[in-house]
């Protein structure tokens, strides 16, 4: 289990699972890239030159709130356009159980935007029925995401539908703006292109700064090659201009926590020219 603490906040991650893929199914051009940065090894490379992919995610306690970001793919969903993740049988719920939380004790359900991976354990199939997971959260979801995903449809499989839906019709959703504070110490900040409401995760308590990518960076590789857009951004022109502005921003010594990084998966950005490295915390 890996924790960290900022101040008076602390981040639990949750692991579902771990894969191993090749760089092109997602970010093509990496594996020309990857031997020249040895900071990436081992925690983010195979051994093979594999791309290590975390689906995790991450509680946040705070204020006395346990918020949950991200809640990854969830089990029984049917993902005829994603196999990886179709009809999963996972143990996170025991996961999250031997991490210290249970469901109950979940206040607030954010989504850091409303893709396959970050969704899933919304809700589950009890009965036949998907029922929202955590009962007694709040959901939250980002005006822009959601407004866009209740139109549009998912190539991975009807998301919204199981994952989505089920909390609206359970009265336990709530829309906030991109830029909502959470409480005190947590803020969303608006970091779209990977989708059209994509927020990154502000953590901030005393002199202490933390920050959650969400999928506007998959890889760290991404750091040290911003322009590297992945193939499943909406918008790689706009997710590419967001990845500059936000290292620039984040360059600053905070930590900054990886939403698929695997490893340690944590660590700070520094700057190398005009790009920059990540060292692991
Ligand atoms: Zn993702």
């Amino acid at each position: 289990m890996a924790t960290w603490n900022i101040g008076d906040v602390s981040i639990t991650k949750v692991l579902e699972m771990e894969k191993h893929w090749p760089f092109s199914a997602l970010l093509p051009g990496a594996e020309e890239v990857i031997d020249d940065l040895d900071w990436l090894r081992p925690d983010f490379v195979t051994d093979e030159g594999r791309m290590k992919l975390s689906i995790h995610a991450l509680v946040i306690e705070s204020d006395g709130q346990t918020i949950i970001v991200d809640t990854c793919c969830g089990n029984n969903k049917d993902r005829p356009g994603a196999p990886a993740f179709d009809n999963l049988e996972t143990d996170f719920l025991g996961e999250l159980s031997r991490c210290g939380f249970s469901p109950t004790d979940v206040d607030v359900v954010l989504s850091t935007h409303l893709h396959v991976d970050h969704v899933g354990w919304n809700t589950q199939l009890i009965d036949g029925t998907w029922v929202p997971t955590f009962p007694n959260a709040e959901y939250l979801f980002v005006r822009p995401e959601f407004e866009h995903w209740a139109a549009e449809p998912q190539d991975y499989g009807p998301v919204f539908e199981d994952s989505v839906q089920p909390i609206i019709d359970a009265g336990l959703a709530t829309v906030v703006e991109a830029d909502h504070q959470i409480t005190a110490n947590i803020s969303l900040e608006l970091t779209a292109g990977h989708t059209p409401g994509h927020v990154s995760v502000v953590i901030e308590s005393g002199n202490d700064m933390a920050l959650i990518t969400g999928d506007m960076t998959h890889h760290p590789v991404q750091f040290a090659h911003p322009e590297m857009a992945s193939s499943a951004d909406w918008r790689q022109d706009m997710s590419t201009a967001t990845r500059f502005e936000a290292y620039k921003k984040w360059s600053d010594g905070r930590l900054v926590i990886g939403t698929h990084f695997a490893g340690r998966t944590a660590g700070r950005l520094k700057p190398v020219g005009d790009v920059w490295s990540f060292e692991v915390d």
